[in-house]
This record gives C-alpha cells, sequence and structure tokens, in this order.
C-alpha cells in the first residue's frame, strides 16, 4: 500500500474499543458518552479486518483504545492474530495500555507473542496521577509494571506533557524509568475532541522541555527508531532512551507509515483528520476479502498529506471533533 505522497503504509493501529476505567483530562470528558455496543465490531471481525490489512503487506500492528484491554474477552484476539506472527507475515504485534489491567494479562500477552508494550504514564505521584486520570489507581498500574516486567515484556512508558502538572517532574521520570529498564517517551496533547478545558492550558511544546532537560542532562542525539513518529535521545547520565513526540512543535507527517482502524470498522487515514472510509459495509457484504481490500485501496489513494493541529494562545486550529479514545492515538 503506497500512498499519493509515496509513503509506504506498513503500520497499523486497531482501536478495539472506545470504552476506558481512566478519564483523562487530555483525553476524554468526565462524562463522555460511548459507543452503544451493537455498533461494535465482534472480535472475529476485527481480527478479518486485521488479516485484510497484512495481506496488503501490513507489518506491525498495535492494538489500542479507549483501554484495550478492558475490552471482553481480548486475549482471544491476541491469540487469533499471534498466527500471523508464527507465519512470519506480521514482524511485531504490540499494545498501548494504561497499566489498569496488566497483573492481570502480562503473562498472556506474552505468550501470544507480544513483546514490547507501551504503558501511559503521566506522573510518579499518586495524588496527581489520580486528579490527571480522574478514576485510576495508581497501585494497580505499579502492579501492572512489574508484572509485564516479570513476564518479560519490554515497557516503554508513554507521558503526556502538560503545562502547570508534571513538568516538575520530568526529572523523577527518567531516573525512574531508565533505572528500571524501560525507555520513556514524552508527547505534546494535541487538540483531539471537547475536554472541557483550555487546550492551550494544557500544551506545553516539548522543544522547551528538551532545552531545558539539557541543562541538567547529557542528550546525546540517536537514530534508534521503533517505527513511530518518536524521536530518541540516549541520556548519558542513566544509559537509557527519551523520545520525544512533537506533533505540535515539530511536524513529522512527511514519515507517516500508518493508518488507524476503530472499533467499528472505520479506517482513519490520518490522526488529525476528519476523512475516514467505513470498512463495516465492505466486510459484512461478503464472507471474502476482495470488498473489504478495494474500499482499503481506495480510501489509502486518499491519505492527505498530514494534519492541520495548531495550539496558541489566542486560539486552537486544526482539531478534529472526535477524541484521541476513538482512534487510539
Ligand atoms: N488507554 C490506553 C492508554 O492510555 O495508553 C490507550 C489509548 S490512549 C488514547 C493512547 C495514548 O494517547 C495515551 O498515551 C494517551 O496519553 C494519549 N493521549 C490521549 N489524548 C491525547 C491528546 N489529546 N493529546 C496527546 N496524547 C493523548
Ligand atoms: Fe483512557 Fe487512555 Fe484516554 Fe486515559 S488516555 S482516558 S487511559 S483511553
Amino acid at each position: 500500500m503506497v500512498d499519493p505522497f509515496g509513503r509506504a503504509v506498513t503500520y497499523l493501529r486497531v482501536s478495539v474499543t472506545d470504552r476506558c476505567d481512566f478519564r483523562c483530562v487530555y483525553c476524554m470528558a468526565e462524562d463522555m458518552t460511548f459507543l452503544p455496543r451493537r455498533d461494535l465490531l465482534t472480535l472475529e471481525e476485527l481480527d478479518r479486518l486485521s488479516t485484510a490489512f497484512v495481506e496488503k503487506g501490513v507489518r506491525r500492528i498495535r492494538i489500542t483504545g479507549g483501554e484495550p484491554l478492558v475490552r471482553k474477552n481480548i486475549m482471544h484476539f491476541f491469540r487469533q492474530l499471534s498466527r500471523h506472527l508464527a507465519s512470519g507475515a506480521l514482524d511485531e504485534v504490540t499494545v498501548t495500555t494504561n497499566g489498569s489491567q496488566l497483573s492481570r494479562f502480562a503473562g498472556e500477552l506474552a505468550d501470544a507473542g507480544v513483546r514490547r508494550i507501551n504503558v501511559s504514564l503521566d506522573t510518579l505521584r499518586e495524588d496527581r496521577f489520580r486528579s490527571i486520570t480522574r478514576w485510576g489507581d495508581f497501585g494497580k498500574v505499579m502492579d501492572g509494571l512489574d508484572a509485564a516486567q516479570k513476564a518479560g515484556l519490554a515497557i516503554k512508558i508513554n507521558a503526556v506533557a502538560v503545562k502547570d502538572f508534571n513538568e516538575d517532574e520530568f526529572d523523577e521520570m527518567i531516573r525512574f524509568a531508565h533505572g528500571r529498564g524501560m525507555d520513556l517517551t514524552m508527547i505534546e496533547t494535541m487538540p483531539m475532541g471537547e475536554v472541557g478545558d483550555e487546550r492551550h492550558d494544557q500544551y506545553l511544546p516539548l522543544s522547551a522541555v528538551r532545552a531545558d532537560l539539557s541543562s541538567r542532562w547529557t542528550l546525546v542525539d540517536s537514530d534508534y527508531r521503533t517505527g513511530g513518529p518518536a524521536r530518541y535521545v540516549r541520556i548519558a547520565e542513566t544509559g537509557g532512551r527519551l523520545g520525544f513526540i512533537t506533533p505540535m512543535s515539530h511536524n513529522f507527517c512527511e514519515s507517516c507509515n500508518r493508518v488507524r482502524v476503530t472499533c467499528t470498522g472505520m479506517l482513519y487515514m490520518c490522526l488529525g483528520q476528519d476523512d475516514a472510509a467505513d470498512l463495516r459495509a465492505p466486510l459484512r457484504a461478503s464472507e471474502g476479502n476482495e470488498l473489504i481490500g478495494a474500499a482499503i485501496d481506495e480510501a489509502i489513494g486518499r491519505k492527505p498529506k498530514g494534519h492541520d493541529f495548531v495550539i496558541e494562545r489566542q486560539e486552537t486550529r486544526g482539531t478534529v471533533a472526535r477524541h484521541m479514545s476513538v482512534t487510539g492515538g
């Protein structure tokens, strides 16, 4: 699959649910309305869709949400997908999770061939954790990290940089993550969905964070890549990796290799644009994959050049109406 700008699409993100057991302030409003369950694709349908993408050349799949590990019977889905790892058709299946269910599922994820996971964690202070996730239980996430490491999963911590919230904690988070052999990646807030707060109150440009960090740490540029949008440095003092995902302050769309499928079968060609293609109708219209394949080709043919996000004090532009929990970041 090659888009009109010559970018090969080899990476699929599958959001298996829009529901979540947290209500992170930058991601959701507290009183979110979720999709009616009848609109969801079944796990078998999600597997068929994912398989159609694998047949078209996708090499890596990331499972996300909402919180993917709260979807009923989700381990069955991971076990099904693992056949593509066994056959060599897929290089990697990964997951992005808030960590709340990891102590239950880490072992099963590892058994299903998952080797790396991303755990979202914006703070190490229990009271702050509660205020940013609204509903989260910090202790459970810590137990989840322990379980994941015990199961042999490599962990990358993802932290959204939020102004006046966690900017005084980044040193501590670097020490914590690197001290446990985990990578750490920081992410800029993106204007997605109504969350009841002003976006410019949350937005902290990582260019400023990086400049600040480099007054205390030695940041050595690295060409390490995981196929995602993060750019990495190695911190000489810890030996660990620190990534920056900077959709706002430094746009990386020119190297975009991914598309996203939601739990209702909508295919989004760009996280930051509203255009989408319905794959549920072709999926349900026949048992074979021909119709889905044609719909995917047509959609890739209109993958946009990039997002139009801008967050400034005066205004926030390029906003998309759907929440991050719909397409899963
Ligand atoms: N629930 C899982 C989790 O939190 O890891 C997976 C889904 S969550 C939507 C995926 C990632 O998107 C998380 O790392 C989260 O912090 C990030 N995220 C959510 N809303 C965001 C926003 N408006 N801007 C930037 N990142 C956001
Ligand atoms: Fe849930 Fe993840 Fe969104 Fe937080 S960022 S509310 S954990 S989907």
